[in-house]
């Protein structure tokens, strides 16, 4: 089942107390692949400036990510640059520049048009809607959005929330939409408003995957080193999509499987810097990594007192 994203491909600076980079390749398209692709095969729309490395994107060619839906215009490419907290738990944004994404307007190979299972990874509201328009059937849609975009495209992100199964957000994005500090009400003010799904993305405290009726909680993996958390939230969305693509299954066990492999695609995006963490990973790893958790969580409810 094919799997299509959308989503920045960007050059990113980020600071750390471990380090720094310097327009180093990522974004929320490249971000998700780069995890997806080990699951499954990813097609990926978006756009790059004349100055992008294409040696970075071509790496995720030969591992399976189809790129003909990626365009090159003459400008800047998406440029991001923030700074992360002592803890690594919050960051400032010191900088977005939209470059040649700023007049992009998608236009889907026809292949892509079948795309069964869609993420709509963050990027402008405007242009994940115009993608959303392209695609004849998806079996599953999910998005992902910014801070950015909740304050400067709230209407259009609450127009768009009424056409998507899933939205996946961090929990401070969450309570900036909703307005609501508490993360429960938050994703029930969601679900209010089209999705039949949030997923909440915690941190290192893991990720929340609301229903109406049911709520199931994945930890973050413990890890002991931590380098760099950006990206981490696309490769969760990358694991967590490109296993259900591969699966083809959306009951509910299945889906609480799929929140695994996002939390341990997640937890490679962070052991180093930009998505260095994901190149080599393979299959294997994610599946040991998975029974991991399985061994990080279980325990006997019945046993007597
Ligand atoms: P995450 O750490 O998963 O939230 O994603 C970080 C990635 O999102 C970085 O690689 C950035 O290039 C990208 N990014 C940051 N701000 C935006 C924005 N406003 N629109 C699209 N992508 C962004």
């Amino acid at each position: 089942m094919s799997l299509l994203v959308v989503g920045s491909i960007a050059l990113d600076s980020v600071y750390t107390p471990f380090g720094e980079t310097a327009d180093a390749p990522g974004g929320s398209a490249v971000f998700f692949s780069a995890a997806g692709v080990i699951l499954h095969p990813v097609q990926v729309v978006g756009v790059v400036g004349t100055d992008y490395p294409l040696g970075a994107l071509k790496a995720l060619e030969a591992r399976g990510v189809d790129l003909s839906g990626v365009e090159q215009a003459p400008g800047e490419s998406f440029r991001w640059k923030a700074k992360y907290s002592y803890d690594l738990a919050s960051r400032e944004t010191l900088e977005t520049r939209l470059g040649v994404f700023a007049d992009f307007r998608p236009k889907l190979p026809p292949k892509f048009r079948d795309a069964r299972y869609l993420f709509l990874g963050n990027i402008d509201p405007e242009l994940q809607l115009g993608v959303l328009d392209q695609v004849k059937q998806p079996a599953l849609v999910a998005c992902d959005t910014m801070n950015y975009w909740i304050h400067s495209k709230r209407d259009l992100l609450l127009e768009l929330l009424r056409h998507i199964d899933i939205l996946m957000i961090n929990d401070s994005e969450a309570r900036e939409l909703s307005g609501d500090w508490n993360i429960y009400r938050a994703a029930r003010w969601v679900l209010e408003r089209g999705p039949r799904m949030t997923v909440i993305k915690q941190g290192e405290h893991g990720a929340l995957l609301v229903n109406r009726d049911t709520t199931f909680k994945v930890p973050a993996y413990p890890l002991q080193e931590v380098f760099d958390p950006t990206g981490a939230g696309d490769a969760f969305a990358g694991g967590f999509m490109a296993y259900l693509a591969s699966t083809k299954d959306l009951a509910e066990p299945n889906l609480r499987r799929a929140m695994v492999y996002g939390a341990a695609l997640g937890s490679f995006a962070v052991e180093a810097f930009g998505v260095q963490g994901l190149e080599h990973v393979t299959l294997a790893e994610v599946r040991a990594r998975v029974r991991a958790f399985k061994e990080l969580v279980h325990f006997e409810a019945d046993a007597p007192p």
